[in-house]
């Protein structure tokens, strides 16, 4: 299966083109709005928590062996306290694993399923989820761009960037919102429709919630369990990564819901939470318990204040961005509910060519929309993750660059 993969190309090509570039032009300072990477340090209650938990790790009265297989209860009962209850979504507290990335779980999430299931993917895509399938031998041949056994739905701007339910009938739909790259964000009423779709055709929802703390409008869900009869079809993917900065330090969460029923293969319903705690038991050995600790201090009012700085930060970073395209009269969205911003190349540009045009003439680094599936061609993703400085001299120069 691995040998049907093709390399990681999207970034090794973006570092190849970079760096010649830089050779060609040393003097020249490259500004990076392409990576999907925080550049804000820890919250200050992070810090704290870590130093803490490291000092209980010296002493033999307070030291932490291996953690509980599903997490910590101090972190899973914040969780639910502050995640889920706050926002009067039902879920339990074993319903919840503490994982060390939503890359991993998303990622993972697929070997509980047949190799011949039909995996529904948006396009463009966050590409863990194609890849993980692809590496398990479920999307077929990759030929053109595309998987032969996967199904695609496309987010383009005819349909606001929200993919549709799939004509056929697929077992997996991988879901993600506030979407990378997209930037696009549902709302209540939008969502109910995958979950009602699910319902009703017998499919379960990998949705991926990684960036939801940067969801603005008040109409938008932050948890698909906000959903009614989301419990029965949908597993919710979160991660403390964008939200607290924890990029390098590693903590998420997913929920499986008990009341989730898959079937096996004679057609008896079979429950994924058992399956994902197996799972989860062999495979796994726990989050760090300093990890865990530094995740759980943002669960307090002073914490929540820290990470809403944070958060605000970027969005203000994503405004500028926008708000400069928008002037130049490119054609552009997310940013508002979401730290990216997918705007079209403008002059007929393909993304890549687009990609050159902006690093030879303004020398910024954006991510070609290519890269994340056939239908982002034409498309370009810049992320409000760089500093204030870099944001402010990037969009200046795109404004010459653009606005001559
Ligand atoms: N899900 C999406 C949609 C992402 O864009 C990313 C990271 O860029 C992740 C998950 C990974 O999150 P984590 O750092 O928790 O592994």
């Amino acid at each position: 299966n691995y040998a049907l993969m093709p390399g990681s190309y999207l970034f090794a090509e973006v570092g190849r083109r970079v760096s010649a570039f830089q050779a060609a032009h040393p003097e020249k300072k490259i500004l990076k709005l392409g990576i999907g990477d925080v550049t804000r340090p820890l919250p200050k209650v992070c810090i704290e928590a870590l130093h803490k938990a490291t000092d209980e790790m010296a002493d033999p009265a307070t030291f932490q062996g291996y953690p509980p297989a599903q997490g910590y209860d101090f972190l899973i009962n914040a969780i639910k306290e502050y995640e889920y209850d706050a926002r009067g979504a039902k879920v339990e507290a074993d319903e919840i694993f503490i994982s060390d990335g939503a890359k991993s779980d998303t990622a993972n999430i697929q070997e509980l399923f047949s190799g011949d299931a039909v995996v529904a993917v948006p396009d463009p895509v966050y590409p863990v989820y194609v890849d993980s399938n692809a590496m398990s031998g479920r999307a077929g041949i990759y030929e053109n761009e595309r998987w032969s056994k996967l199904v695609y739905l496309p987010c383009v701007a005819e349909n606001g960037f929200m993919p549709e339910p799939p004509k056929e009938k697929v077992d997996l739909i991988y879901l993600c919102f506030p979407n990378n790259p997209t930037g696009a964000m549902l709302t209540r009423d939008q969502l109910k429709v995958w979950v009602d779709y699910a319902r009703e055709n017998g499919c379960l929802l990998l949705y991926d919630a990684a960036y939801r703390q940067y969801i603005t409008r008040e109409d938008a869900p932050r948890s698909i369990y906000e959903i009614e009869g989301a419990r029965e079809v949908a597993v919710e993917f979160c991660s403390f990564s964008k939200t607290a900065g924890f990029t390098g330090v590693r903590c998420s969460w997913t929920v499986v819901p008990k009341s989730l029923k898959v079937q096996d293969a004679a057609g008896n319903p079979v429950s994924l939470n058992d399956m994902w705690s197996r799972r989860q038991s062999t495979k796994y050995n726990g989050t760090a318990y300093i990890i865990q600790r530094a995740a759980a201090a943002i669960y307090t009012p002073e914490g929540q204040k820290q990470v809403r700085e944070n958060v605000g930060y970027y969005m203000e970073n994503a405004k500028i961005i926008r708000e400069t395209l928008v002037e130049l009269g490119v054609e552009a969205s997310g940013g508002v509910d979401a730290p990216y911003i997918w705007l079209k190349c403008p002059k007929g540009m393909d993304s890549w060519s687009f990609f050159d045009y902006l690093l030879s003439g303004a020398g910024v680094v954006g991510t070609p929309g290519a890269g994340f599936g056939p239908s982002g061609e034409g498309y370009f993703r810049l992320t409000a993750f760089g500093s204030r400085e870099v944001t402010l001299e990037a969009t200046q120069r795109i404004r010459e660059l653009l606005g001559k």
